[in-house]
């Protein structure tokens, strides 16, 4: 019997994972993907001879216990042969004046390090790492959309997962914000406003913690770019194509049924189904014409106080100086801010010499300047590429956070030079994405939890996918939200979804 075509809008992480997965199936198919390379949101490139990491600052499911991990192992994102960095102290906090505080790795270590710092707040650190310790057993559906599950599957999950929901539920309604002015230590105080972007609800910074307390959150060796190289050599040995630097146009729609797509180039590809994994807004305003509703997704794009999006600023140097005693992830506060939309106190710097695998010139390594924003900071810089000062303003923030590093770090002074300025116009440029974000929708203590299903009413034969459709975002919702488009589309065929090659 022929093989049904799946065309694949996106050869990002979840448009790579819904392609291995259809592939095992028994499916043909192809992924369309406009940039030169696959991998979307998950990159690396190089600059001046360094390699620059583009993503992964911490993964989740890495640990084989985790029900992600087999997730990993399906699509290659993991092999045998990944080796995964486990930081002992995920991050550091400078606060000026020789105040300083490392968020360790290990709940009780971080309990210690919390009451050594602040004492008078020994009630809430006590609760706080309790609650990190709960969420550590926490993970959503990863096997099986919750809508596709038997009823005995259902009770399962609700039964054991129902004492766990109701501090997800409570912990979801608290901002980071709000969380912070329970402590009443100042420096404490920043750490829980800061720590995440604006807005977040407490819940994602319990869950992150909780993830990289219980060794499930590490870096694969390599970074991103080898990570998405591994999941492209999985979906190509399955059969499977890429159709590199093709823009898709729209999706070609006769009554309520998706065709196959339309490029740029005006090629049309024909298809039993399409599966768009791109940015939600995108495909919805402009691959789909603006012509079908979401509610869920609609609610999100006019509302962006309560749902706004996540961008980055960040500034790229080569090191010639060895940094390998000091910190992966150093969170500075600076004594003068730089303003974008508003003025901005805190930077993180990355330093990447924990992976001697990424390409430098001798002795060099890259670190990593950046900052935390809004859709604001997307609209600022927006502003300044509509009235042509978009370079200049790229070059004056290489320069003061080159500043900013040198005054922290002064032996460090001419031993570094800025290699690359990324800013939120660049990511709206490389993945079509909603002001420049590189995450889903924030979630934040106003707004609801999002878990969509990526079926169009009115629209036959097409599915919706990737970060943009689970709350917050990230590489494991994009893999999650691939795998459950292949299972849906397994399903209206019926046929039975198979994992993996036996
Ligand atoms: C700086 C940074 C740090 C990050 N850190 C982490 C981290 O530590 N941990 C973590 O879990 N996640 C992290 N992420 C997020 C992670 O990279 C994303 O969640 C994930 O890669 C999203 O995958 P996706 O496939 O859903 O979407 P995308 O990667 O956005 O893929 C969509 C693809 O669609 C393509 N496309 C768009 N429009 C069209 C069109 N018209 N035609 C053809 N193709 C099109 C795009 O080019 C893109 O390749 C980070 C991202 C960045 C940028």
């Amino acid at each position: 019997m022929e093989k049904k075509k799946v065309i694949i809008i996106g050869g990002g992480i979840s448009g790579m994972t819904t392609g291995i997965y259809l592939q095992i199936n028994g499916y043909d198919t192809e992924i369309v993907e406009k940039n030169a390379i696959y991998g979307g949101a998950c990159m690396g490139w190089e600059r001046k001879g360094c390699y620059i990491d583009g993503c992964i600052h911490w993964m989740t499911g890495v640990n084989p216990g985790s029900s992600y991990y087999d997730l990993w192992r399906d699509t290659h994102a993991i092999t045998d042969d990944t080796e995964i960095y486990f930081q002992s102290d995920f991050a550091q906090f400078d606060f000026g004046n020789g105040k300083a505080l490392t968020v360790w790795a290990n709940v009780d270590k971080f309990r210690e390090e919390l009451l050594a710092f602040a004492p008078e707040d020994e009630k809430e650190i006590k609760g706080f790492c309790k609650l990190i310790k709960r969420f550590q057993r926490i993970e959503g559906p990863v096997n099986k959309p919750a809508d596709m599950m038997g009823l005995g599957q259902l009770l399962k999950v609700g039964f054991t997962m129902a004492g766990d929901y109701y501090w997800v539920s409570k912990m979801s309604k608290v901002s980071c914000a709000e969380y912070a002015m329970r402590f009443k230590n100042k420096h404490l105080q920043s750490l829980f406003k800061g720590y995440m972007a604006p807005g977040y609800n407490l819940m994602s910074m319990l869950y992150m913690l909780a993830h990289v307390t219980a060794h499930n959150g590490g870096i694969p060796i390599g970074g991103s770019l080898p990570l998405v190289r591994r999941m492209a050599e999985r979906y190509t040995s399955l059969g499977g194509k890429f159709r590199l630097s093709t823009p898709v146009k729209k999706v070609k729609i006769e009554g309520t049924k998706a065709l196959g797509v339309e490029l740029e180039s005006g090629e049309f590809l024909p298809a039993d189904w399409v599966v768009s994994s791109t940015p939600a807004e995108h495909c919805l305003k402009v691959l789909l014409g603006g012509q079908y509703a979401v509610k869920k997704i609609d609610d999100r794009l006019a509302d962006m106080k309560v749902y706004p999006t996540y961008t980055y600023t960040t500034v790229a140097f080569k090191c010639s100086a060895d940094v390998g005693h000091k910190p992966l992830s150093m969170h500075v506060h600076m004594e003068e801010a730089i303003t974008f939309d508003r003025e901005y106190k805190n930077v993180t710097f990355r330093n990447y010499s924990y992976d001697k695998t990424m390409k430098t010139p001798e002795g060099c390594c890259v670190i990593q300047a950046g900052i935390l924003g809004g859709d604001e900071m997307y609209f600022w810089w927006k502003d300044k590429k509509n009235n042509g000062t978009y370079r200049e303003e790229k070059e004056k923030i290489g320069a003061k956070l080159l500043a900013v590093a040198e005054a922290k770090y002064p032996e460090l002074a001419g031993k570094l030079e800025v290699i690359d300025v990324i800013t939120p116009c660049t990511y709206e440029r490389y993945l079509n994405s909603r002001h420049g974000s590189f995450q889903g929708f924030v979630h934040t203590a106003q707004g609801k939890s999002l878990s969509e299903k990526g079926i169009i009413e009115g629209l036959d034969n097409f599915l919706l996918s990737g970060q943009c459709i689970f709350h917050s975002g990230g590489m494991p919702p994009a893999a999650i939200t691939g795998r459950f488009a292949a299972q849906r589309i397994c399903k209206a065929d019926k046929k039975k979804f198979i994992y993996r090659e036996k």
